[in-house]
């Protein structure tokens, strides 16, 4: 079975951005399964010799009434089920948001590896979020700039032992 590695997180962090940085030019594949049509995308993503399934968690951004919340959930459930690891995605220049720790709350129940994402840490704007990221309780937080490409070797790093 090919290792899948599943990016979540509350809308606009980056993480099609840090999708599209992980397939390069490599097409994604959209399910087609009714009702998922829209909410995720596999790819064939890639990260130094490290080859991979990833998943993004999108068709949340339109959506901004109740079911925002338990859509996001049963996303989430649905891509984290299907993967060996999760990138929860936070936005470092934003600081940890009542989402977020939403997000991080549902994961730590789960057995489902996690690793936290700080994007958006080019330059020094994000060094705050990535300290209050670590109140999340998912261990340190991986900075990077999904749009700079920075902080991928630490990426590497931190996903090497679950591939
Ligand atoms: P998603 O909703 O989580 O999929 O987020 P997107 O990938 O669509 O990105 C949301 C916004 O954040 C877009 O305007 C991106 O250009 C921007 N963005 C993504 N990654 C970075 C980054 O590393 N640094 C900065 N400054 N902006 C980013
Ligand atoms: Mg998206």
């Amino acid at each position: 079975m090919k290792f899948t590695v599943a990016i979540v997180g509350r809308p606009n962090v980056g993480k099609s951005t840090l999708f599209n940085r992980l397939i390069g030019k490599r097409l994604a594949i959209v399910d087609d399964r009714p009702g998922v049509t829209r909410d995720r995308r596999y790819g064939a993503g890639r990260l130094g010799d490290l080859d991979f399934t990833v998943i993004d968690t999108a068709g949340l951004e339109d959506v901004h009434d109740d079911s925002l919340e338990s859509r996001m959930r049963d996303q989430t459930e649905q891509a984290v089920n299907s993967a060996q690891v999760a990138l929860l995605v936070i936005d470092a220049r934003t600081g940890v948001t009542a989402l977020d720790e939403h997000f991080a709350r549902q994961l730590r129940k789960r057995r489902t590896p996690v690793i936290l994402v700080a994007n958006k840490s080019e330059g020094k704007a994000g060094q705050a979020g990535a300290m209050e990221a670590y109140g999340l309780g998912l261990g340190t937080p991986i900075a990077i700039s999904a749009e700079h490409g920075e902080g991928m070797g630490d990426l590497y790093d931190a996903m090497q032992p679950f591939v």
